[in-house]
């Protein structure tokens, strides 16, 4: 079976090449020619030897999943729906900013921790994705917006592993993709660029200090174990003092001077000016105060077997007083993409739901794109 290149950082490639009698050097040739080139044909990479090209022709391969769907928004965002086997799919999201562009991805289809406001969570966990088809969603994203915006540099600046799935419980398929994103060879992406978003996988988050340091989001979602229980069923097994007490050593080894804590807003369940002070409380006791807690209160994204609804704007801005009352940096995350259901992550309603994708991929085995407005070739994303 040929080997596919996207599943390898560059000391995996370099082991690669060893086995095929090649210099360490040409490990780095070739990695430059998928990542920043967006090469998937050894025939095209004219500065490898012939016979290295041919030896690449028998023995490996580069390829990402199958593109069912692309569909791009009035503001920007974009969003694609990778085909990864068995029946199953995954989607990464595009969304462009003055200032940068961020990629959202996916790292399992489907998810086994369950959280209650999450629909992949209720469609429950088929598998891990490989490497490859975590790295895959950025290689073909890159590639495809640069050649959309007839640019030849980075398109996307930041990437988040906030898609579907929970990427501390695929850790041996994160890590080596996470050294992908950040090697000067990949995409040159610095640490405090590449997010890890956790539901709160206590041990892996002490692993990935020590492994592969990036930039860290924890979904909260509720101020106390009794009603976090409910919401993240991993509390159960790593309840609030265990999680924040893992934020607190991840600091010392984080790319940034702060944990950014996701706290999705639900309508009468986690939304009170009292649920806001148990909050502020809470990290006080755990987490040392303010200092290094930045808060990213985030609109539900309904989908109907929740049960669950949005919190009214007003009632988010009263949690959100205080929180910053009390000195705690807190964001109040813009909904974007909302025409092509572009929500993802842990808010990701639509773009989760298995049942829907799978729906989808049976209506869609012909690609579906669906083109609105979009930024100019040259535009600043
Ligand atoms: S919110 Fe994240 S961790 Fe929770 S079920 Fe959804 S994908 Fe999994």
């Amino acid at each position: 079976m040929r080997a596919n290149l996207l599943d390898f950082d560059i000391e995996g490639l370099a082991a690669f090449c060893a086995a095929l009698g090649e210099k360490p050097f040409r490990a780095t040739q070739l990695f430059r020619w998928i990542h920043q080139r967006g090469e998937a044909d050894f025939s095209a990479m004219t500065d490898l030897a012939k016979s290295l090209r041919d030896k690449l022709a028998v023995a490996a391969h580069v390829a990402a999943p199958v593109v069912l769907s692309y569909h791009a928004s009035v503001d920007g965002t974009i969003k694609w729906l990778f085909d990864v086997g068995g029946g199953d799919a995954v989607e990464a999201v595009f969304i462009p900013e003055t200032d940068r562009g961020t990629l959202c991805i996916s790292s399992q289809a489907g998810c086994a921790v369950g959280c209650r406001f999450c629909s992949t969570g209720h469609q429950g966990f088929s598998r891990n994705l490989s490497t490859g088809e975590i790295v895959a969603q950025l290689w073909f994203a890159e590639h495809f917006l640069r050649e959309h915006l007839g640019r030849n540099t980075r398109v996307i600046s930041n990437v988040v592993m906030m898609g579907m799935g929970e990427p501390l419980q695929n850790y041996a398929a994160l890590v080596p993709a996470l050294r992908v994103m950040l090697s000067d060879h990949g995409y040159g992406l610095s640490r405090r660029r590449v997010t890890v978003s956790t539901s709160g996988v206590v041990p892996m988050v002490d692993r990935l200090a020590a492994d592969c340091p990036v930039a860290l989001a924890v979904s909260l979602h509720a101020p106390s174990d009794a009603l976090r229980n409910q919401l993240v069923p991993l509390n159960l097994k790593y309840p609030l003092a265990d999680l924040l007490g893992a934020c607190a050593r991840y600091l010392a080894h984080a790319p940034r001077d702060f944990i950014t804590f996701e706290y999705c807003m639900l309508d009468g369940v986690n939304d009170s000016v009292e649920h806001a002070q148990q909050l502020v409380g809470l990290l006080a006791t755990y987490a040392g105060g303010a200092s290094w807690c930045k808060l990213n209160l985030i609109p539900f994204n309904p989908f109907p077997a929740s049960g669950l609804l949005c919190s009214p704007p007003q009632r988010v801005q009263a949690f959100a007083q205080v929180l910053m009352a009390s000195g705690l940096t807190t964001t109040v995350r813009k909904t974007r993409g909302q025409d092509i259901d572009a929500a993802c992550g842990q808010l990701a309603g639509d773009v989760m739901d298995r049942t829907r994708v799978q729906q989808r991929m049976a209506n869609q085995r012909v690609v579906h794109v669906v083109r609105a407005p979009f930024a100019p070739a040259g535009a600043v994303l």
